[in-house]
């Protein structure tokens, strides 16, 4: 089995068909609400397993980035004008929340920096959404960097979610490549304003591995994460999903992740999810659970 730049991939990373058993009805409830998951449209390979465990990831304020980062396959503006907010997007989220009864729901989207606030307003609203229609149901947020506007970032957190999530995905020298049009710095301080706002309230972040880092770069990074609030980590394997997208440098096999959990916990992260398959939103209920574990 091959990656989208046709690179073999290692046995830790095939994933049989049928572990993405539960998703066909969740596609058709989802396409009856004319919403879209992050799960589908990057065909996760962790599918059917939290679909299973009753977390799924929704795409909010269109398919569209006005981005362009090295990793992503999603389509880009380009320039070209995107279409506004849709207002009933948000009930619509809820709706699918309750239909599909889950219990974690992540809400994240596509950069708009098209907008004046960034979509910050859209996050809130999802977030009122759910707690109104499903209020037993856990809400992260896995947002854009909102350009650094903490203008932005106080409407999200005046909705309080259960986690913000904001991920630097790799390391400060990879920036230039992997992630153009954004910043080391400016996620970092994002993250360090929301911990100031909401002390105490779960930070989460993370990072692709295998795109040419330095094991010191993933250190150095880890810390930074701290320093600035950060307790719930993510560290998965970076895979080239199509042709022109960065190359994946290196396959890093699952001892490995697994060592980066023990030292990531060592420095102090309460809710460590480290593995090739991982993603952000992988089993985001549970890590949140963790972390409250942790914290008795
Ligand atoms: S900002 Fe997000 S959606 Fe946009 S190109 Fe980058 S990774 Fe993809």
């Amino acid at each position: 089995m091959e990656d989208g730049g046709n690179r073999r991939k290692p046995s830790w990373l095939r994933v049989s068909r049928a572990a993405c058993g539960k998703s066909a009805d969740v596609r058709r409830t989802l396409a009856g609400l004319g919403l879209a998951t992050v799960c589908s449209e990057a065909a996760c390979p962790n599918i059917g397993r939290c679909f299973s465990c009753g977390t799924a990831a929704f795409l909010i304020l269109g398919g569209i980035c006005t981005r362009a980062c090295g990793y992503c396959a999603i389509e880009k503006a380009a320039g070209r004008r995107l279409p506004p907010p849709d207002e009933d997007e948000p009930e619509r989220v809820a709706m699918a929340v309750a239909a599909m009864g889950l219990r974690f729901a992540v809400v994240t989207s596509v950069t708009r920096d098209d907008l004046p606030d960034g979509g910050a307003s859209a996050f809130a609203a999802t977030i009122r959404a759910i707690r109104t229609t499903t209020p037993g149901t856990g809400v992260e947020v896995l947002t854009p960097d909102f350009q650094g506007d903490f203008r932005s970032l106080e409407t999200v957190a005046g909705a309080i979610p259960d986690v913000f999530n904001h991920n630097i995905e790799t390391v400060e020298r990879l920036f230039p490549r992997v992630r153009p049009g954004a910043s080391f710095r400016r996620s970092l301080d994002l993250l360090s304003e929301y911990s100031r706002m909401r002390p105490g309230m779960p930070l989460k972040s993370g990072l692709m591995l295998g795109l040419g880092e330095e094991e010191s770069e993933i250190a150095e990074s880890l810390e930074a994460l701290r320093r600035a609030g950060v307790r719930m980590l993510t560290l998965g394997q970076y895979l080239q999903p199509v042709k022109g997208c960065v190359p994946v440098e290196r396959f890093i096999p699952p001892d490995e992740f697994d060592s980066w959990r023990e030292r990531a916990l060592a420095m102090g992260f309460g809710s460590v999810a480290s593995g090739p398959l991982v993603r952000s939103s992988f089993g985001a209920g549970d890590s949140f659970e963790e972390l409250s574990g942790h914290d008795g």
